[in-house]
């Protein structure tokens, strides 16, 4: 097994994770069989309990896991199926270590960050190479080299590479090379200052990655090698790619990085075909179509909230040939003014998940609009709760129907919690989640677009559809097409008489690939497009 260890330097949001998911792509091409994950130094055990505006979406893996959101990145750029195994946090190093000094594992010691601390992380790589099958783990660490909490997650790969030796690993840092326009030139020196921060850890950069806005010249490559010793052709440039993220592992290979790394590595690896994977790049810039999809959130103005929906919606669009114009949509705008005002002139609305009742009402306006105006809806999670509630409302005529998560006293509590959440009192890990089979019903446009009998998808939610309300609201024409193998909930919903309006309680965009869409992003996508050519 190879290691590879990424760190960041400069600022934060550097692109660390499509940095080290391209590096990915390109060694998966090259014919590896590539492993990716993720260290992050904060001390929450998981992400999932944090807000969207901290974290951006979380990303949930088969198992249950709930991650950040570059496992996301991960999983679309290679074809690595993520456990909860590939992303460590502070929080569980130190759950696992309090837990081993209660049990006393550690009897007589004082515990401590080193070694205590360091060999719990190194431990966690160990087992990653024991238990995945591979030929290279691509490690991520979180954060910026020179936080406090970042230090032992550093020290913990420095000694590891001590341990498994220079040939067998790698450590590549991604730096911002900064352009100061006042002095029309580039800037290295926060470059090499934080090169010099890894050095006095003891970790030396086999590659600096560098982020620019504009090409780096010979001379800019010269002085970074000569100032973080490094040489000259292990200083990528990593420039900002002007149409799409999945150009970046064309980039990273123009400038030669994954033969550096095979060659800093000693692996023997024939050169990528990346045909298939530039073909996706060219429908993804080069569509024939247009249409516009609105999103009614509630995190709209914060690019990382629905990260893998806008993906999903990326990857339906290029097998469409259609360039997808996303039309974020605060839903309390909808509230304040009506839906006609922001979703007249788009040819799908979609409504993804959400906790809390903030923003609501104006997403069940959202699908309203959706249902009586004939444009194509796709609701995800809460979104198919919100088809529910809205049908319930507006067509069965049970004025106050509601989930409860948004109102206890309903009368018509048609989307509730099942008895085994009603006993949960811990916040942490304790939704549905995960991988689970849904069994689709025959004759359903559900069914047409995934061509299959069962699927699998991964959820993330404690509120499902009351089935007690599964007979009324069939009687007046909703379909439940998708339900779990023993029959108790409901997975998918549609309405056989509208162009297009599918929606589910799992999370489809999860699971949504560049040369895979996903079938009901797809179908969705197409009909927007059927749509739109109707107005045409
Ligand atoms: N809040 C809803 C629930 O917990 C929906 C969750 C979601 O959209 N992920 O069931």
């Amino acid at each position: 097994m190879k290691y590879i260890f990424v760190t960041g330097g400069v600022v934060s949001s550097l692109g660390k994770g499509l940095a080290a998911a391209s590096l990915g792509t390109l060694l998966e091409h090259r014919g590896l069989k590539v492993i990716l994950q993720k260290f992050d130094p904060y001390l929450n055990v998981d992400p999932g309990t944090m807000n969207p505006y901290e974290h951006g979406e979380v990303y949930v893996l088969d198992d249950g896991a709930e991650t950040d959101l570059d496992l996301g990145h991960y999983e679309r750029f290679t074809s690595t199926n993520l456990s909860r195994l590939n992303n460590l946090t502070s929080g569980q190093v130190y759950t696992n270590v309090l837990a081993k000094e209660r049990s006393g594992a550690y009897l007589g010691s004082t515990v401590q960050v080193i070694p205590h601390v360091t060999n719990e992380i190194k431990d966690r790589i160990r087992k990653v190479a024991r238990e995945m099958t591979g030929d290279i783990i691509i490690t991520e660490i979180g954060g910026t080299v020179g936080d406090i909490e970042g230090l032992p997650f550093l020290e913990a790969i420095r000694q590891f590479g001590q341990e498994v030796g220079p040939e067998n690993v790698l450590f590549i840092h991604t730096t911002l090379v900064i352009y100061m326009r006042a002095a029309g030139e580039l800037k290295t020196k926060p470059t090499q200052q934080s090169i010099a921060k890894l050095r006095e850890i003891g970790i030396s950069p086999g590659i600096v990655l560098c982020r620019t806005e504009l090409p780096l010249d010979q001379d800019i490559k010269d002085k970074i090698s000569l100032f973080c010793n490094v040489v000259p052709e292990a200083v990528i440039e990593a420039r900002d790619t002007k149409h799409s993220i999945y150009e970046v592992p064309l980039k990273l290979h123009e400038e030669k990085l994954d033969d550096l790394v095979c060659n800093l590595l000693h692996l023997e690896t024939p050169q990528p075909d990346l045909t298939r994977w530039r073909q996706f790049v060219h429908r993804v810039i080069n569509p024939t179509h247009h249409v516009r999809i609105a999103v009614v959130g509630k995190y709209i103005e914060l690019q990382d909230a629905y990260k893998s929906i806008y993906e999903a919606i990326v990857h339906a669009g290029a097998s469409n040939d259609v360039k997808v114009e996303v039309v974020r949509v605060d839903a309390e705008d909808i509230e304040k003014t009506g839906a006609d005002t922001y979703l007249n002139g788009v040819q799908g609305i979609l409504v993804p998940g959400g906790f809390g009742d903030r923003g609501t009402e104006g997403k069940i306006a959202a699908c309203r609009y959706a249902r009586e105006n004939n444009v194509p809806y796709f609701g995800i999670c809460l979104g198919m709760q919100i088809a529910v509630i809205e049908f319930a409302r507006n067509v069965c005529g049970w004025a106050d129907a509601n989930s409860t998560e948004f109102n206890k006293a309903t009368s018509h509590p048609v989307v509730s919690l099942l008895d085994e959440q009603r006993k949960v009192t811990q916040k942490g890990g304790s939704m549905r989640l995960g991988a689970w089979v849904t069994d689709l019903v025959p004759d359903t446009k559900t069914y047409k677009l995934y061509q299959s009998a069962t699927i699998t998808e991964r959820h993330r939610h404690r509120y499902e559809f009351n089935t007690q309300y599964k007979e009324p609201m069939e009687a007046k024409g909703l379909i439940i097409s998708g339900m779990s193998p023993d029959g108790t909930l409901t997975e998918i919903i549609e309405l056989p008489t509208h162009p297009f309006f599918m929606a589910c309680q799992f999370h489809p965009e999860l699971l949504s690939k560049p040369n895979h869409p996903h079938p009901i992003f797809y179908g969705f996508v197409k009909a927007a497009l059927r749509q739109r050519n109707a107005e045409d």
